[in-house]
């Protein structure tokens, strides 16, 4: 039976990925040895890092004057580094609360500093993100931090805010290369790679290199945006696996056509979904229409007991990890990049069924 993973993150991941991941573990082409027993000073695996960096280059049209680097603690060191770094002396920051990671990101940038909500839809239980016009945004704050796509709940920005002149920092980890980026409208960005690119112990940051000059000499080295970028990915022992994973990703994503093709696909695949469930009373949707995530796929049954059902019965028929975030509940689907439009078809005819015997 073929088994397909909704699960929101680690996430599946492409077949041919994994199965050269697998094919080159124990000894790395033209080296003999695996490279996870490589030194991170070693050729090989300076040029391993390099062509990943390259590929993402090429693969979202980074240019020149942004740094790329490979970094660990999660997307969610990130919630405190970001501040860390690019708050200035006396300065601030504006965070738009958009669900629960975006919330989790404004309470550990108030632990670093000064930073204030600049807009918030948590009153509407997060349905959608915040209009432009309810954007209460200070043209002398630091940076603005936005959430791309809220995983939890299932709402995705359809573009990014506008903050004018002042620096727009997100956290994309749940929707990074799902589609084409201007990184030029972005000061930095901030990925963890287990949604859409690769495994998880590497998060990937792009960082404008102006930006590099905010970070503090007192910082602690491990945290300090200048130095790593420095170092080049290597100030300390990299996650050298993840990084090889997330290469191998970017590349299979240029290979199936590039961001434009991936979101034509992710599109194609959301829509099937949403097709599915707004012709049906049975199913709610939980996001609002406008704002819906193209990822992950959030919705409700008539009562709890038939979503218990629902996961245990789609499980059974090989429709895994479909039970939604403990703190909403429902339902998610998360269709990632690297999740295949076969899946959605067997979770649109599980749920017609599951629809008329239990509806
Ligand atoms: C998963 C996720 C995170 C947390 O990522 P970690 O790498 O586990 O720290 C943060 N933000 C968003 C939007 C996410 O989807």
């Amino acid at each position: 039976m073929t088994i397909y993973n909704f699960a929101a993150g680690p996430a599946t991941l492409p077949d041919s990925v994994l199965e050269e991941a697998q094919r080159d573990l124990v000894s790395f082409p033209g080296v003999g040895t695996s490279l996870m027993e490589m030194s991170h000073r070693s050729k090989t695996v300076q040029d391993m890092i390099q062509s990943a960096e390259d590929d993402i280059r090429s693969l979202a049209g980074i240019p020149d004057d942004y740094h790329i680097m490979f970094l660990q603690g999660g997307a969610s060191l990130q919630f405190s580094m970001a501040p860390m770094n690019l708050l200035t002396p006396g300065g601030h920051a504006d965070h738009i609360v958009s669900g629960s990671f975006a919330k989790l990101a404004l309470q550990d940038a108030q632990k670093v500093g000064d930073v204030r909500v600049a807009g918030s839809t948590e009153d509407q239980d997060f349905v959608r993100v915040p209009y432009q016009d309810e954007l209460n945004l200070d043209p002398l704050s630091d940076y603005v931090h936005f959430t791309g796509n809220n995983t939890i709940i299932g709402t995705e920005w359809p573009t990014e805010p506008d903050t004018g002149d002042v620096p727009l920092v997100a956290d994309l980890s749940s929707n990074i290369f799902s589609k084409p980026i201007d990184i030029t409208r972005y000061g930095l960005v901030y990925a963890g790679a287990q949604k859409n690119l690769g495994a998880a112990g590497v998060t990937m940051v792009l960082i404008r290199d102006d930006l590099l000059a905010r970070s503090a000499e007192s910082l602690p080295s491990m945290l300090n945006y200048a130095t790593l970028a420095k170092s080049h990915s290597a100030h300390n022992t990299p996650p050298v696996f993840s990084i090889y994973i997330l290469g191998l990703v970017v590349k299979w994503i240029a290979a199936q056509g590039g961001l434009e093709q991936m979101s034509r696909q992710n599109e194609d695949k959301a829509q099937v979904l949403y097709e599915a469930l707004d012709a049906s009373e049975f199913y709610r949707g939980h996001a609002l229409p406008e704002h819906r995530s193209r990822m992950n796929v959030t919705f409700r049954l008539p009562n709890p007991e038939l979503e218990a059902q629902f996961t245990a019965d789609a499980t059974t028929e090989g429709l895994v990890e479909l039970k939604g975030h403990r703190s909403v509940g429902g339902i998610r689907a998360s269709i990632y990049n690297a999740f295949p439009k076969d899946g959605v078809s067997a979770l649109v005819s599980f749920m017609k069924e599951f629809e008329r015997t239990h509806g």
